[in-house]
């Protein structure tokens, strides 16, 4: 098998069998083997239905794995590699705003070079709000500055990998899994080609603004022990600075029988360091939540169902 093309599909019941078309369409002149690999991530709507439909074609190698809720999009992803057999494995939406026919580039590329290992799709330009835009910036800045590993921005999901990589990727079995932290700390070599996301066939996209921040937070913890380190330096820092007052308010109580009205800098103060308090232990708790839930060993997803096509 030369190539897999692994679909987390989550609500995209009107999408998949357009996008199995237009796959089919794409790759009617390839002259390799291919297989699909679709994870239904525990979608309310009928996409385990339209995906068992597809099922039925035994022209072409389908596989379904049905997860037994939803998991989200990064272990779907990770389950899909895992059952991917291909040589190269490209991970792709469901909702053809990744166009099926960068992969041919994708997988000529790898073909043709063999020192790199993956080939990455970025949106140069995006069809953004402007404060969407700074927060991701400011997010890519700030994780840059706190990561050895380097993430670029615009770099998507939409990729193709070579099987040692994959094999790679794999093998970090972490739970809290943050897929451009992952496909950088692996290594390898990458290439990176632009692309422009079309608009989604039907539906509409999973994130929120919220859901962004707090998966923004998740690369964070997921990548970098910097935070942990923000409650030392401020709690130096304030050490230092109290008793540079502390110095302030006996010269002047002693040199020039000042007298010090306490009530307000005491309220100030109390309320700064209670709340520089509760920051750090928050950002402590974080890590500890993770390392909790880590510890446990749970299964990264859990499949109800896979259907495979006969070999
Ligand atoms: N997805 C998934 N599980 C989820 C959310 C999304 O498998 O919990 C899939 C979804 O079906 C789609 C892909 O991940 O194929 C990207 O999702 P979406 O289009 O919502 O994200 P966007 O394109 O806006 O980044
Ligand atoms: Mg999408």
């Amino acid at each position: 098998m030369k190539l897999s093309l692994v679909v987390p599909c989550y609500n995209e019941e009107q999408n998949v069998s357009l996008f199995y078309e237009k796959v089919k369409e794409d790759f009617s002149k390839v002259k390799f083997d291919y297989e699909i690999v679709f994870i239904n991530d525990g979608s309310s709507d009928n996409t385990i239905d339209e995906l068992k439909k597809l099922c039925k074609d035994k022209k072409k190698k389908i596989k379904v794995i049905d997860f037994s809720r939803n998991f989200g999009k990064e272990a779907a992803m990770y389950a899909g590699l895992k059952n991917a057999s291909g040589d190269y494995v490209t991970i792709i939406d469901a909702d053809l705003q990744q166009d099926p026919k960068l992969v041919l580039d994708m997988v000529k590329f790898l073909d043709e070079n063999d020192d790199y290992d993956c080939v990455a799709a970025y949106q140069e330009e995006r069809i953004e709000g402007k404060v969407l835009s700074f927060f991701k910036n400011s997010f890519y800045k700030l994780i840059n500055k706190m990561s050895d590993t380097t993430f670029v921005r615009g770099a998507s999901d939409f990729r193709t990998c070579r099987r040692r990589m994959v094999e790679a990727i794999i093998s970090m079995e972490e739970y809290f899994r943050f897929s451009k932290g992952i496909f950088a700390w692996v290594g390898f070599k990458t290439y990176f080609i632009p692309y422009v996301a079309h608009e989604r066939a039907s539906g509409s996209s999973s994130w929120s603004f919220w859901k962004l921040f707090k998966y923004a937070i998740d690369g964070i913890i997921a990548f970098s022990t910097v935070p942990l380190r923000i409650s030392t330096i401020v709690g130096l820092l304030s050490s230092v600075l109290s008793i540079i007052y502390l110095i302030v308010v006996i010269v002047q109580k002693l040199v020039f029988s000042i007298a010090i009205p306490g009530y307000a800098t005491i309220v100030v103060l109390i309320l700064l360091l209670g709340g520089l308090q509760l920051f750090s232990l928050g950002i402590l708790g974080e890590y500890v939540a993770r390392t909790y839930v880590e510890t446990k060993k749970r299964p990264i997803y859990i499949a109800k169902e896979i259907i495979s096509y006969e070999k």
